[in-house]
């Protein structure tokens, strides 16, 4: 960016909500990155479009970043814009059964609010720790349970600036997907459907499965969870065990043994230790087994 545009788009979000040269490691599940050319705070939807229309016309790359819990950022970082929404954008709220989520809410915060209503059904995104507009994008789900069974509509911001409502089933959703990734839809707020339930049997079962994480996976170092979707008919982790690569690293990316799913960080981890990781994984269990692991990580940046 030139200074031009960077003096630009201080003066369209103000100073105080304008970093340059940010460390994405700071902002990422795995703890790995370069800088962020620039790391704005978005705290309504105008200003969003606002900026959206400013990086098209200036012709600078946008990212727009949830809770960095679902990507690895490249070493030499990212160019242009990464804007995230702020606290203004995350309000939750309730009306009878449905619980209104902002897009920069968490979804542990939806679920702790639906706790607290006594409703039920949003048990199983308690223990993911991304944001609402993230989950949305990646129809995130655990234990049975996903976005696409509990979403009863989601407003969008189009990249033509209209702001339109959709549907269920117009978001399309699939394993990992919704039509917000092919759209460029930036998710705004979702409806979130639930039902009256009791107090303590929701409160139990996010102990359970909370506990079940902390079994199975290894939360104790920075990863982005599932390095790999899961291939249709098989599980991604058996598959790299079978092909005997529990445990391989290069530097400090590491296949988890507590989970051959999750590549881990254990320390000083680049982003090019974990992409050539990958690699070998995806190259020794298509040898082995004949099938070509998927990434679930999205690769961001250079
Ligand atoms: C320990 C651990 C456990 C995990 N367990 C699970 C699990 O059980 N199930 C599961 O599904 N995932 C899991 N994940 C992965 C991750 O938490 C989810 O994919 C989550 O939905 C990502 O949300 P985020 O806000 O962090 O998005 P980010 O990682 O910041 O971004 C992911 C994508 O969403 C896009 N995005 C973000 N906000 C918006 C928006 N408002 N509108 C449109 N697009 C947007 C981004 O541009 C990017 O393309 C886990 C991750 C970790 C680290």
């Amino acid at each position: 960016m030139t200074d031009e545009q960077k003096k630009a788009l201080t003066e369209l979000l103000g100073a105080e909500n304008v970093r340059f040269d940010e460390p994405m490691n700071r902002h990422t599940t795995f703890r790995i990155g370069g800088n962020a050319e620039s790391f704005v705070c978005v705290q309504s939807t105008k200003e969003m479009d606002a900026l959206t229309d400013f990086c098209r016309e200036e012709d600078i790359p946008f990212f727009l970043l949830g809770k960095g819990s679902n990507i690895l950022v490249g070493d030499k970082g990212i160019p242009g814009v990464v804007a995230y929404f702020g606290e203004e954008m995350s309000s939750i709220t309730v009306k009878e059964n449905m619980i209104i989520a902002e897009a920069g809410a968490t979804l542990a915060a939806v679920a702790n609010t639906a706790l607290q209503k006594g409703l039920t059904g949003f048990e199983f995104a308690a223990g993911i720790p991304g944001s609402v507009g993230g989950a949305l994008r990646m129809n995130a789900g655990a234990y049975g349970g996903e976005m696409s069974q509990v979403v009863e509509w989601v407003r969008v911001l189009a990249p033509d600036g209209e702001i339109k409502t959709l549907t269920k089933e117009e978001m399309r959703f699939a394993y990992r997907y919704s039509i917000l990734k092919d759209m460029d839809y930036i998710a705004l707020a979702a409806g979130i459907a639930l039902e009256p339930g009791d107090e303590k049997a929701i409160r139990m079962t996010m102990l359970e499965l909370a506990n079940r994480r902390k079994e199975k996976q290894p939360l104790e170092f920075p990863s982005a969870g599932s390095t790999f979707k899961r291939p249709e008919g098989f599980f991604a982790g058996k598959l790299i065990s079978e092909a005997g690569l529990s445990g391989a690293r290069i530097h400090d990316a590491v296949v988890s043994e507590k989970h051959n799913g999750f590549i881990v960080n254990e320390g000083f981890a680049t982003a090019e230790d974990v992409k050539r990781l990958i690699d070998i994984v995806r190259r020794k269990v298509y040898e082995q087994s004949g099938v070509l692991l998927e990434p679930e990580v999205i690769m961001v940046g250079e």
